[in-house]
């Protein structure tokens, strides 16, 4: 269900609770507190992908026992499952990425579905942030009406990746694969206009809500890091997007990073910050909600869900 104007959102509403709705869901929906944050990730379904999008650059040698102990088939698809974050303190509603929308896949896109099983109504967003401009964390930024799904809010993108999505010689320079890619997020920060306010690495967002650049996934990916007492919380985004072999060897290069080879160093580094200092994650593509630890574990690190 992709939910439009105000008014189709107020009738909506009042389906879902006269029970004419269909049959009742549950809605993936993991909760935490941290200090003064309450945060939150909500489901916005999951991902069809070749096997190849992450196999692709590795060794395939290399790669059977990984995923042999991970369980996982090297030739099946893979349907990662996509965790929007959502923060709150004060008076801050705070989205982390739209999800996909109606337009990508029809297995994402549930984003409104799971805020509104929440109770949170799209005008109660006052920031939405996004880690990247890639479909499944930026399509659902607009509605059917191409007018912003949370109206009432801000919205925050690294000036790198804005930048980036903005050029008009992107659409020709990012490869076949990704040329859709580009051109949707052309087209969507475009309508933004003036919505949309750029930030750099470091910046605040609100007290205790930092934004980190992370780059190669994509030029500009930021993740976004709170720190609240001895605790500390990192939003990773798609830094990492898989629990087994992006954990297992986060120094090898995989085919879902745009630049590889810094998509890798970047992976890397966060694996060993997040491990030594237990720093709590939370990955767009991790299972179980998408939160937990990054430990150490063989020449690697394993995902041990919270
Ligand atoms: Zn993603």
């Amino acid at each position: 269900m992709q939910i439009t104007r105000r008014n189709l959102i107020l009738s909506s509403a009042a389906a879902t609770l006269s029970g004419l709705a269909l049959p009742r869901k549950l809605w993936a929906q993991t909760t935490l507190n941290m200090g003064d944050f309450e945060v939150m990730t909500l489901s916005d379904g999951s991902l069809t992908l070749p096997a190849d999008f992450i196999f692709g650059p590795m060794d395939d040698a290399a790669l059977a026992p990984i995923l042999a102990e991970a369980g996982v088939d090297r030739n099946a698809p893979l349907t990662p499952p996509c965790n929007v974050t959502l923060l709150r303190k004060g008076d801050a509603t705070i989205l982390i990425d739209t999800g996909a929308g109606f337009a990508f896949q029809d297995s994402a896109g549930q984003l409104l579905d799971a805020l509104n099983a929440a109770g949170i109504a799209a005008d109660d967003i006052t920031h939405v942030l996004f880690t990247h401009g890639h479909p499944d964390h930026l399509w659902g930024v607009l509605d059917d009406f191409d007018e912003a799904t949370f109206f009432n809010a801000e919205h925050i993108m690294g000036e790198i990746e804005y930048d980036y999505w903005m050029d008009p010689n992107t659409v020709n320079s990012i490869g076949e694969a990704r040329a859709a890619f580009a051109a949707g997020a052309s087209r969507r920060l475009d309508s933004l206009g003036d919505q949309i306010t750029r930030i750099s690495d470091g910046a605040e967002i609100v007290s205790g809500l930092r934004a980190k650049l992370t780059p190669g996934h994509s030029p500009g990916h930021m993740a976004f890091e709170i720190a609240s007492g001895s605790q500390q919380l990192m939003i990773i985004g798609d830094v990492v997007t898989n629990d087994h072999v992006g954990f297992a060897r986060p120094e090898w290069t995989s085919g879902s990073d745009q630049d590889e080879a810094l998509g890798a160093e970047t992976r890397a580094a966060l694996m060993d910050q997040c491990a030594a200092d237990e720093i709590t994650i939370i990955g767009y593509h991790l299972p179980n909600g998408g939160i937990g630890r990054a430990t150490r574990a063989n020449q690697g690190y394993r995902f041990e869900g919270a």
